[in-house]
C-alpha cells in the first residue's frame, strides 16, 4: 500500500462531517493533528469530553461510570475511572527496546 498516497487530511475531515451529519455520534479523524476530529463530545450537550491531538489526550473528562460530568449522558465505550494504565500516564513516550542478534 505504500504506493497509495495518503487521504489528505481535509479529505478526512469532509468524510466526518458527512458522517457526524447523517447522525453518527462519535467519528473521529485518526494519524493527523486535527483536535476537533480526535475529540469525543457528549452526544446530548455536546461538551468535550476527551481532547485528543494525535497521540496525546489533552483532557479527560468523563465520570467513573464513563458519563457525561455535566449531563450525565452515558458515553458508549467501556473506560477507566481516570486517564491512563496502570497509573501510568497516557501518550507518546519513548520505550526501551531490546534486540536480539
Ligand atoms: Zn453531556
Amino acid at each position: 500500500m505504500g504506493d497509495i498516497p495518503a487521504t489528505p487530511p481535509p479529505r478526512l475531515i469532509q468524510a466526518r462531517r458527512i458522517a457526524l451529519d447523517a447522525g453518527l455520534h462519535h467519528v473521529f479523524t485518526g494519524n493527523v493533528h486535527d483536535s476537533e476530529g480526535g475529540t469525543t463530545f457528549c452526544p446530548n450537550c455536546h461538551a468535550a469530553l476527551i481532547v485528543r491531538d494525535w497521540y496525546d489526550i489533552k483532557r479527560y473528562d468523563l465520570s467513573a461510570e464513563g458519563r457525561c460530568p455535566h449531563c450525565q449522558t452515558a458515553i458508549a465505550g467501556h473506560f477507566g475511572p481516570a486517564l491512563g494504565h496502570n497509573g501510568k500516564a497516557f501518550g507518546p513516550r519513548r520505550s526501551p527496546v531490546r534486540l536480539s542478534p
